[in-house]
């Protein structure tokens, strides 16, 4: 459709701040394309340009796309199970060891993967892995410790 450009003199929808409601108005003053003051066919009188409605819709729309992030509350609670406790790789890894013959942790001696170890602090445990120049993984109850060790 063809838009012609609007001028003053021209008739042109808009919302009168006396008669409140939009109405007719002929085009008083522009600033470039912009209406910015007009003269109620109604009423006669002369105000400022307000558009015949108030654009509110795009500030609900962003909001509403803004909550879309994708939330997914069933990930989460509905998979009650709890961290099973029970054997931990600790323990599974211990299944069938002897801690007799578990080799006194010192960090001036080598170890090798799958050896077992006897910690003065973290108990048994096994090594994991071992990473050169001197360092060494070792699975405690408590947990992998990173213990230092020679090679
Ligand atoms: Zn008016």
């Amino acid at each position: 459709m063809i838009v012609r450009k609007r001028s003053a003199g021209d008739n042109v929808e808009a919302k009168c701040t006396r008669c409140r409601a939009v109405l007719n108005h002929t085009i008083v003053a522009m600033v470039g394309e912009r209406i910015v003051r007009v003269q109620c066919n109604t009423c006669g009188g002369q105000h400022n340009y307000h558009p015949p409605q108030e654009e509110k819709k795009p500030a609900e729309r962003s909001a509403t796309t803004r909550s879309a992030a994708p939330r997914t509350p069933s990930a989460g609670r509905s998979r009650k199970e709890p961290v099973p406790k029970g054997p931990s790789e600790w323990e599974q890894s211990m299944a069938g060891v002897d801690p007799a013959t578990a080799t006194p942790y010192a960090m001036d001696r080598p170890f090798r993967t799958g050896e077992i170890v006897s910690h003065p602090v973290f108990g048994i445990g096994i090594v994991m892995t071992v990473t050169k120049p001197n360092k060494v993984e070792i699975l405690f109850r408590d947990g992998v410790k990173l213990l230092r060790c020679a090679l």
